[in-house]
């Protein structure tokens, strides 16, 4: 029977009880048991008309939420999920191996994943006992767990491409760029991108010639702009010209 269904009938109950001593009792004391039903039957009625499902979820909480506020219900979570990963894995399974060991083996993700959703409280199983919050928390620690692990692996096997032409997996990444071949290509890169800034360095350095003067550009400082600029004070000196810088507002500074 239903609560709303047996309160109704106590009330009925209640009410027949006062019909039944009206004319044996004061018609106050009639009227104020009558009014009290009658205020019970409407507290019924708001109270069993507040959805159920509201009730239900009222009282759950994030996985972070319990993680800061409730250690006790995190530990119970966790020895749930521990249990599940057992029952689903094999006893040799647990939840607290290291991160960077893999729950499951690879081809084995999409039938545990399969058991995982399908996953049902039954008699004798780790989530039969337990709440539906809990049990919740317990699968979805272990999903995340089981996809960080296939993600992990699919990166580690994943193919990169090196711009000194090498190919390979990402997990050998870090012991290709200590590779003696691939530190040439780095050491042969960084003086191709010297030269180019020299060159362009070269090409900046003089703004204008008139007769007996170099005027040259203040260039924002890197060590082949002042290359440039030493080599091209140098070039004046040698020409006995004067040298006379601008800078970038324009103004003009005698070099002496
Ligand atoms: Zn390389």
């Amino acid at each position: 029977m239903e609560a709303g269904e047996g309160i109704q009938k106590e009330l009925n109950t209640l009410v027949d009880v006062l019909e039944e001593i009206k004319h044996t009792i004061p018609e106050g004391h009639y009227l104020r048991g009558m009014n009290a039903l009658g205020a019970i039957h409407k507290h019924k009625q708001t109270s069993l008309a507040r959805p159920i499902r509201d009730d239900a979820l009222s009282g759950w909480q994030t996985l972070d939420e319990i993680m800061d506020e409730n250690t006790d219900l995190y530990d119970e979570i966790m020895t749930v999920a521990d249990q599940i990963i057992r029952e689903l894995c094999g006893v040799q399974a647990t939840i607290y191996t290291d991160s960077s060991h893999n729950l499951i083996h690879r081809g084995e993700e999409k039938e545990i994943f399969n058991k995982l959703i399908h996953y049902k409280p039954q008699e004798g199983n780790a989530g039969y006992e337990t709440s539906p919050m809990i049990l919740h928390h317990a699968i979805q620690v272990i999903m995340d767990r089981i996809f960080h692990d296939t993600y992990y692996e699919l990166e580690i096997v994943r193919p990169v491409s090196c711009q000194c032409g090498w190919r390979g997996a990402q997990g050998n990444w870090d012991r290709h760029i200590s590779n003696m071949r691939h530190q040439r290509w780095v050491n042969a890169e960084l003086e191709r991108t010297a030269q180019k800034r020299l060159d362009e360095a070269r090409q900046m350095i003089v703004a204008r010639r008139e007769k007996g003067i170099v005027y040259l550009n203040e260039l924002h400082f890197t060590p082949e702009s002042k290359i440039a600029t030493v080599e091209a004070i140098e070039e004046a000196e040698a020409s006995g010209d004067r040298v006379v810088f601008i800078s970038a507002d324009g103004t003009l500074n005698s070099f002496t």
